[in-house]
C-alpha cells in the first residue's frame, strides 16, 4: 500500500482536488511563472508557426511531476488557437486505439500524450512514422489475406510529456523537432506562484507565509498548490480562515514538513542510509523499499529533488547522502578519520 504523501508530486485523486488544479492552471504564457528558457523557445516557434499559417512542429516537455508540463501543453494550444485532446501513454493499448485518436484529429489539432514513455513499443513506431509524414499505415485482416492500407492524416501536432527521455526510443525521441527540459522552480517563482494561486481560490495571506509555504514545496507547483490548501484548510479550523506567517508555520508543524520540504517519510530514509548504510552508496532498490514507493517513483520525482537541494548524490556505486544531509539531520558523518594525522 503506498501512503499518500503531502509532499509527493503525484496528479490529484478526487474529483474535487482535480477540479481546483484545473481553475488554477495558468491559461497563457504571461500567467506561466518562471521557466523562462523554454517560454522563449516556445513563444519563437509558436510565432514562426503562426506567421507560416501551420501548425506548430511537435513537442516533447521533460523533467519530474509537478513542473507545469501538461499546463503549458494547454497554453500553447491556446496561444495557437488550437484544439487539445489529451490522452497518455498507457491509455494507448492497441495502435487501433492511436489509429482512432489519430484519425479524429481535424488540421492544426494537439494531441497532448502524457507520460508517452510507457507507450507500447509497437504503438511508438506507429506514432512516429505518423509524426514523421502525417500518414497512417494500417494492417487489415491477418494472414495471407491481410493487406495495409495507408491513410492520410491531418497536420496535427503531438506534445509528449515525460518525466524520462531516456525511456523513449530514439526514433520517437527525434521526431521531436522542439525538445524543451523543465527546471524546479525558484523559491522566489514558487512564492509567486503561491500567491496567484491564493488569489484564485479567495484565500488571504500575507507575504510570509506564501514565502514560509514556497520554501517547503520542494521547488514543484503542485506540491505549492497543495500545501497552500492544507494550510487554508488548517486556518478555516483553528483560526479565522486568514493564513498569516504563523498559521503557515503551526500547519507545517503539524503536518511535520520541515524547512527543507522534507516529511517524517524522506528523514527516515535518510536516517536509514546513515545508520544501517554508512551514508551509502546504496542501490535504488534499497531506497525504494525503505521509503516504501516505486522505484520509479523514487528516480522520477524524489531523487531529484534531495540531488536538485544537495541532500543526496549519485556515484557509480549508488546514492550517497551529503554532508549537507548529516547537517540537516542532525547527524554524525561516517566519514574515515583523516589518514594522514595517524602515525
Ligand atoms: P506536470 O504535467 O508536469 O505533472 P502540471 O502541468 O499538471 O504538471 O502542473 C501541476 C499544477 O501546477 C497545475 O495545475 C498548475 O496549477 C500548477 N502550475 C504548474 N506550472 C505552473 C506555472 N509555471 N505557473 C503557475 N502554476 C503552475
Amino acid at each position: 500500500m503506498t501512503v499518500e504523501r503531502i509532499v509527493s508530486a503525484n496528479q490529484p485523486e478526487n474529483e474535487q482536488e482535480e477540479k481546483i488544479e484545473l481553475t488554477l492552471r495558468p491559461a497563457d504564457f504571461d500567467n506561466y511563472i518562471g521557466q523562462e528558457r523554454m517560454k522563449k523557445a516556445l513563444q519563437l516557434a509558436i510565432a514562426a508557426a503562426k506567421k507560416r499559417g501551420e501548425p506548430i512542429d511537435h513537442v516533447l516537455l521533460y523533467g519530474p511531476p509537478g513542473l507545469g508540463k501538461t499546463t503549458m501543453a494547454s497554453v500553447i494550444a491556446n496561444e495557437m488557437g488550437a484544439q487539445i485532446r489529451v490522452t497518455s501513454g498507457p491509455a494507448i493499448e492497441r495502435a487501433g486505439d492511436l489509429a482512432s485518436l489519430l484519425t479524429n484529429l481535424q488540421d492544426g489539432d494537439i494531441l497532448f500524450i502524457d507520460e508517452i514513455h510507457r507507450l507500447h513499443r509497437s504503438i511508438e513506431e506507429v506514432l512516429y512514422a505518423a509524426m514523421e509524414d502525417f500518414k497512417l499505415d494500417i494492417m487489415l485482416g491477418k494472414g495471407p489475406s491481410a493487406r495495409s492500407l495507408r491513410l492520410d492524416l491531418p497536420k496535427f501536432t503531438i506534445i509528449g510529456a515525460t518525466t524520462r527521455t531516456g525511456a523513449l526510443a530514439a526514433p520517437l525521441r527525434d521526431r521531436f523537432g522542439l525538445q524543451q527540459r523543465l527546471e524546479f522552480y525558484t523559491t522566489l517563482e514558487v512564492a509567486q506562484i503561491i500567491a496567484r494561486a491564493a488569489n484564485i481560490l479567495g484565500v488571504p495571506i500575507d507575504k510570509g507565509a506564501a514565502e514560509h509555504l514556497a520554501a517547503r514545496a520542494r521547488l514543484t507547483p503542485r506540491i505549492a498548490n497543495r500545501l497552500l490548501k492544507r494550510v487554508r484548510d488548517y486556518a478555516d479550523v483553528n483560526g479565522d480562515g486568514i493564513v498569516d506567517t504563523k498559521t503557515a508555520e503551526k500547519a507545517m508543524i503539524m503536518m511535520e514538513v520541515d524547512e527543507l520540504g522534507l516529511d517524517p517519510a524522506d528523514r527516515r530514509m535518510l536516517e536509514t542510509i546513515i545508520e544501517h548504510h554508512r551514508g551509502g552508496p546504496v542501490g535504488v532498490e534499497t531506497i525504494a523499499a525503505l521509503t516504501g514507493d516505486e522505484r520509479s517513483t523514487i528516480e522520477d520525482f524524489f531523487e531529484p529533488y534531495l540531488m536538485q537541494i544537495g541532500l543526496l548524490e549519485r556515484t557509480p556505486r549508488g546514492r550517497k547522502i551529503t554532508d549537507k544531509a548529516y547537517t540537516h539531520l542532525g547527524k554524525k558523518s561516517h566519514k574515515p578519520p583523516d589518514q594522514t594525522k595517524l602515525v
